[in-house]
């Protein structure tokens, strides 16, 4: 298979010696995050070998200038950039005058590396014997704080093995750090203040063109044997370095320990004027709390996260560890607090995908975050995308479309478009449908209907004029055609009536339709006030319903099947199978021109329509689609494999379903896509947890009822979820045997067991048929 270095733990990634080559990938898969910032697991000390620095704070980004060979009118001024942040984590360490470098020691033993998730830590240790002969071990703990979300807590602890030593730390914040990613190899800081006051430094910063204002921080403290030691650091600053020295004699097996605090304050915060203020405030409730509190602290709201979101699975420590990883990384991205947040591909774990929120949000992630907390969050998120509704008007008017038809952006981090590929910022328009699909998904599971007619009704009138617009009659096909789109299988471009996106946009202007009928006879207010405000009147909705109700959409008469695109049996069918394992992944080995006309498919395409709509069509139907797309599913998208997990397990074919939900879950892990190095895939990690929870478990909404069909891999022994289902906590427990419904509270529910109601209280068994 891939790399096989992370050790099989239940509740923590541990990786055991080391491997210089391992660095950068490590530094992706030990990232910690706490919503609000996140970084890299970059060492501390200084480090001379091959590293990608990366700190990270939400919604603090750059709008670097578009740069591309050929400019064609329409596209974004800019690429969104996500920022490496100034770096408060370094610490230069110093053996009797020796720099503390893995690098450059003559040996490193015992070097282990464990991300707790339960606790939500990140430890790392070695043995190493220095250039100047001197062994000592070191660990540090770090982690960001879920109670104070502007902190992050260091503890360094060096111990000389075999002498009396001198130990220098020199904790340090930088400011002047860089992007991987640049356009123009732009400056994306100016430091404006670099100041020291005894162990507290601040850094204030502000991001250009974005004014984006950032006091970066530290206080230190030092501690011998965990004796706190009164002394004063020699504070030392230049333009973008603020330091602390210190020095101290340490005796053979003391240990001699850095406590550090910092983090950041940030001006969509605070007033710009008052960060230092804000960072000194955060210092006080750190220093009053201390350490061994902020970790207890840390542990209990990690508890409380696990407590709602864990998925156990017995019998499969594999299986079990990938899970909880994938729920770690979401919740170290986002908690749903703060609405002008969103999920960005890559989380706080790399630059790749700059901009932050894409359409993987309302497709994948959005269940995810409504089952396992409060359905406000799930509410958050469709309101981020209201939020932004008059950008996307002023973007479909870019495109020359008119009258509020609406377009929302294939990447963005404020509203604006800022992705710059032709194929997808002009063509991968399905991105509509998945906003206007999350307002459906969220009703149908939450209940909820309050946001249609306060504001998704809207958002669902933007799109429909967008769909009505975009789509043209064809006389010769007599029916409406949609041109020149990429579906979500990005590996074919400009093609004519992609299945996904007709279908999509034939059920968005059928469900706008339906909506404003609805709030026609019941929110009258509310219906008055949106035709008005959106100069909408039944005629125009006549001419949507005209498209809607002639849609074209290709199919196989032959195979049976719609066809992901027109001409798609043109293409020389050769399945993967046959595909030389050596040329795969194909987007690394192959040319684009070669990608395109081959028949493989990134990710699911018709088969993504066949997930949104399963209650569109029969079993027989999913069968058929399913068995004339997989086996051209090269799934070199990390969205893919869980679509066709989901699948394959309603389709009765566990072995693929349990295959494609290992590589789901230990993508990352076990590195499928060869690029784990630079960060994580953190909105595919939702669709991990759907493979579960809707594959294995079967959970779907039928007639308003909360409906489930469990199958178990033969590979586990049991597993089991939990759901906030319209406020009740519902826990499922499946085992080779036996199904077992444990309700929270004292109320009972009726679901769907296999199709068959059944009332289940507090504790309910039903065994397995
Ligand atoms: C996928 C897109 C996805 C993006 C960010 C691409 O590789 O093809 O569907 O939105 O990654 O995850």
């Amino acid at each position: 298979m891939n790399q096989d270095y992370i050790k099989a733990d239940p509740w923590s990634i541990i990786e055991e010696g080391f491997d210089a080559d391992q660095v950068k990938s490590s530094e992706s898969l030990f990232s910690i995050g706490n919503g609000a910032m996140g970084q890299r697991a970059n060492f501390e000390e200084q480090y001379s070998g091959p590293t990608f620095q990366g700190s990270y704070i939400a919604g603090v980004y750059y709008p670097d200038k578009t740069r591309v060979g050929w400019w064609k009118n329409g596209y974004p001024e800019y690429f969104a950039k996500v920022l490496n942040a100034p770096n408060w984590i370094g610490i230069n360490v110093l053996v009797n005058g020796e720099a503390v470098d893995l690098n450059k020691c003559k040996s490193i033993t015992e070097f282990r590396r464990e991300l707790n998730m339960k606790e939500g830590w990140y430890r790392r240790s070695f043995v190493a014997i220095l250039s100047n002969s001197i062994k000592i071990q070191v660990v540090s703990t770090r982690f960001l704080s879920l109670h104070i979300d502007e902190l992050g807590v260091i503890k360094y602890d060096v111990t000389p093995l075999d002498q009396n030593v001198t130990v220098g730390f020199d904790p340090y914040l930088d400011s002047g750090i860089t992007n991987e990613d640049t356009n123009w190899e732009d400056k994306f800081w100016e430091t404006i203040d670099v100041k020291s006051d005894g162990n507290q430094s601040f850094i204030t910063t502000r991001t250009l063109k974005t004014n984006f204002y950032v006091c970066t921080y530290m206080h230190t403290s030092l501690f011998l044997d965990d004796e706190k030691l009164s002394v004063a650091p020699v504070g030392e600053r230049s333009a973008t370095i603020a330091s602390q020295g210190y020095e101290a004699q340490v005796n053979q097996n003391q240990t001699i320990s850095l406590l550090k605090y910092g983090g950041y304050t940030v001006s969509t915060n605070h007033d710009k004027y008052e960060l230092i203020t804000a960072a000194r405030n955060t210092i006080k409730e750190a220093v009053s709390l201390g350490y061994q509190v902020l970790l207890q602290k840390q542990k209990e709201a990690w508890a409380h996260i696990w407590e709602m979101a864990d998925i156990t699975i017995d019998g499969d420590v594999k299986a079990q560890q990938g899970i909880r990883f994938n729920i770690f990384q979401l919740n170290q991205t986002y908690l749903g607090t703060d609405a002008r947040l969103n999920i960005g591909p890559k989380g706080f774990t790399g630059e790749k995908y700059g901009g932050s929120t894409y359409w993987d949000t309302e497709a994948y992630c959005i269940p995810f975050y409504m089952s396992t907390k409060d359905q406000q969050v799930a509410r958050t998120l469709l309101e981020y995308r209201y939020n932004h509704l008059e950008k996307a008007i002023e973007n479909a008017e870019k495109l020359g479309f008119k009258n509020g038809a609406a377009l929302y952006p294939m990447v963005t981090m404020n509203g604006e478009e800022c992705h710059n590929e032709w194929e997808i910022t002009f063509e991968e328009i399905h991105r509509n449908g998945a906003i206007a699909f999350a307002i459906f998904n969220y009703h149908r599971y939450t209940g909820d209907y309050s946001y249609v007619p306060e504001k998704g009704l809207e958002v669902l009138i933007g799109i429909a004029r967008f769909w009505h617009q975009r789509a043209n009659f064809s006389t010769s096909k007599n029916q409406y055609v949609i041109l020149g789109v990429t579906g979500p299988n990005e590996y074919e471009n400009n093609v004519n009536n992609n299945w996904y996106t007709n279908y999509l946009a034939k059920w968005c202007i059928d469900y706008a339709v339906e909506n404003l009928k609805i709030i026609e006879a019941d929110y009258h207010d509310d219906f008055e006030r949106i035709m008005s405000k959106t100069d909408l009147d039944w005629s125009e909705v006549e001419l949507w319903q005209e498209v809607a109700n002639n849609m074209y959409f290709p199919y196989s008469k032959e195979h049976d099947v719609y066809l992901q695109q027109d001409g798609f049996l043109d293409k020389e069918l050769i399945t993967v199978v046959d595909l030389d394992k050596s040329q795969r992944p194909i987007n690394q080995k192959w040319s684009w021109d070669r990608i395109l006309r081959s028949p493989y498919i990134k990710q699911a395409d018709t088969l993504q329509g066949f997930y949104f709509f399963e209650d569109h069509f029969t079993k027989e139907e999913l069968k058929r689609h399913f068995d004339f797309y997989e086996p051209f599913t090269v799934h070199e998208s990390s969205l893919s494999p869980c679509v066709h997990s989901i699948q394959a397990a309603v389709l009765g074919k566990m072995d693929q379903a349990y295959a494609f939900y290992l590589r789901t879950s230990r993508l990352d892990l076990d590195d499928y896509n060869k690029e784990v190095e630079e960060g994580l895939h953190i909105t595919s990690m939702a669709g991990t947890w759907m493979s579960i929870v809707e594959g294995f478990g079967g959970m779907r909404i039928k007639n308003d009822m909360l409906s489930f069909e469990p199958r178990i891999p033969e590979e586990w022994e049991g597993y089991s979820f939990k759901i906030n289902f319209r406020n009740k906590i519902i826990k499922v427990s499946v085992t080779q045997n036996d199904i077992n419904f444990e309700l929270e509270g004292d109320q009972v529910l009726t679901i769907l067991l296999n199709g068959e109601k059944h009332t289940i209280s507090p504790q309910t068994l039903l065994s397995q048929d």
